[in-house]
C-alpha cells in the first residue's frame, strides 16, 4: 500500500497531513470504486462549423457519479495516483463503442475527440494501444481524434513530436487543447504535427466584455491560420462571443450557447431534433430559441 503511493507515502504516517491531502485520499478511493463498479461515463459536446452549422465532431468529457467534483479536479488526482491509466484505457474503448453505436443507429460519421492525459502521453506504447482499440471495435482511425494540452506537449517537445507523428500517420487528427494557457513557444508550435488548435475558454467566454481577450484571441486565430491549422473557440456562452469569433476568422465553435455536454443517448436525440436542422439551415442561434 505505502509502496504504491510512491514518493508521497510519508503523508500516510504523518499525524499532521493536511485537510487537502485527506480530501485527495477520499477522491482517490472514489475513483477506484468507480473503476471497480464501472460507474464512469462519458458526455459528448458538439463542435459546430459556424458558417454552415455542420457538426464537425463531439468532445468526450469524463463524468464520475461517485464523487461530486468535476474532471478539472479529479483528473490531476487520477494522474498522481496512476489511476489515469486504467481510466484512459476504459475511455478509449468507451468512445469507440459509442461511435459504433451511433453509426448503427443511423447517425453519420461524427468523430469523437478524446482528451489524452499527460501521463498517458508520456507512455511510448500509447499509439499501439490506440491502434488496437480502434481495430478491436471495427471503426476507422478517423472516428476518434485526440486532444493533448499545450502543457503536456511542452513537457518534452521532442517526445511529443515523435508521438504525434506516429498517431497522425495512423490517420488520427491531433488537437492542441487549452491553447494560450501553456506558454508554448512559437518556434515549437510550428514544428508540432497538429491539425487543429482549441482556443482556451478563458479567452473566449469573456470576448464580448473584455478587450484584452479580443486582442489575444485575434492573435491566436491569425497564428493558427498562418500555420495552416483548423481553429476552434471553446467556451462560447453568448451570441456576442459567437458573432465575434465568426467575424474574426475562426470557423468552429464549442460551448454552452451551442450545445451542452450530453449523455450518448441525449446526444442522439439532440442530433435528430436540433443537429440536423442546424446543418440544413446554418442558423446557429435557432439552437437556443
Ligand atoms: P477541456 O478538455 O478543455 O474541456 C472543456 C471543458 O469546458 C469541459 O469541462 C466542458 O464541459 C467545459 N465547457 C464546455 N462549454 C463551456 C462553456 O460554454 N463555458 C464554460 N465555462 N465551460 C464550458 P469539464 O467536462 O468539466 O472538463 C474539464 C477538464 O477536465 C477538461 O478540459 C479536460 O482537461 C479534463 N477532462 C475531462 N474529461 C477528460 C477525459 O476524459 N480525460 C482526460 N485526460 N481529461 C479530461
Ligand atoms: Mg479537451
Ligand atoms: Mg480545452
Ligand atoms: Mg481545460
Amino acid at each position: 500500500q505505502a509502496k504504491q503511493a510512491g514518493s508521497n507515502n510519508f503523508q500516510f504516517y504523518s499525524p499532521e497531513y493536511s485537510a487537502e491531502t485527506r480530501l485527495q485520499r477520499v477522491i482517490e478511493q472514489q475513483l477506484k470504486s468507480a473503476l471497480r463498479n464501472s460507474t464512469f461515463h462519458l458526455c459528448y459536446q458538439p463542435v459546430l462549423d459556424v458558417e454552415t452549422g455542420r457538426i464537425v465532431s463531439v468532445e468526450a468529457l469524463l463524468r464520475c457519479h461517485e464523487t461530486n467534483i468535476g474532471p478539472d479536479r479529479f483528473i490531476p488526482i487520477a494522474e498522481t495516483t496512476g489511476i489515469i491509466n486504467p481510466i484512459g484505457r476504459w475511455l478509449l474503448a468507451e468512445a469507440a463503442r459509442q461511435h459504433k453505436a451511433w453509426l448503427d443507429h443511423g447517425l453519420p460519421l461524427i468523430p469523437i475527440a478524446v482528451n489524452v492525459s499527460v501521463v498517458e502521453f508520456r507512455d511510448r506504447d500509447f499509439p499501439n494501444r490506440f491502434e488496437d482499440t480502434v481495430s478491436e471495435h471495427g471503426i476507422e482511425t478517423n472516428a476518434l481524434q485526440l486532444e493533448v494540452t499545450e502543457t503536456a506537449v511542452m513537457d518534452d517537445v521532442e517526445h511529443a513530436i515523435a508521438m504525434l507523428s506516429r498517431l497522425q500517420a495512423l490517420g488520427v487528427k491531433i488537437l492542441l487543447d487549452d491553447f494560450g494557457t501553456g506558454h508554448s513557444s512559437l518556434a515549437y508550435l510550428a514544428r508540432l504535427p497538429l491539425n487543429k488548435v482549441k482556443i482556451d475558454k478563458s479567452f473566449v467566454t469573456p470576448l464580448d466584455k473584455d478587450k484584452t481577450s479580443r486582442v489575444v484571441t485575434n492573435a491566436m486565430i491569425a497564428l493558427s491560420r498562418t500555420l495552416g491549422l483548423e481553429v476552434v473557440a471553446e467556451g462560447v456562452e453568448t451570441e456576442g462571443a459567437l458573432e465575434y469569433i465568426r467575424t474574426h476568422g475562426c470557423t468552429q465553435a464549442q460551448g454552452y450557447y451551442l450545445g451542452q455536454p450530453m449523455s450518448g443517448a441525449d446526444f442522439e436525440h439532440w442530433y435528430w431534433e436540433k443537429g440536423q436542422h442546424l446543418q440544413n439551415t446554418g442558423d446557429l442561434n435557432c439552437n437556443v430559441r
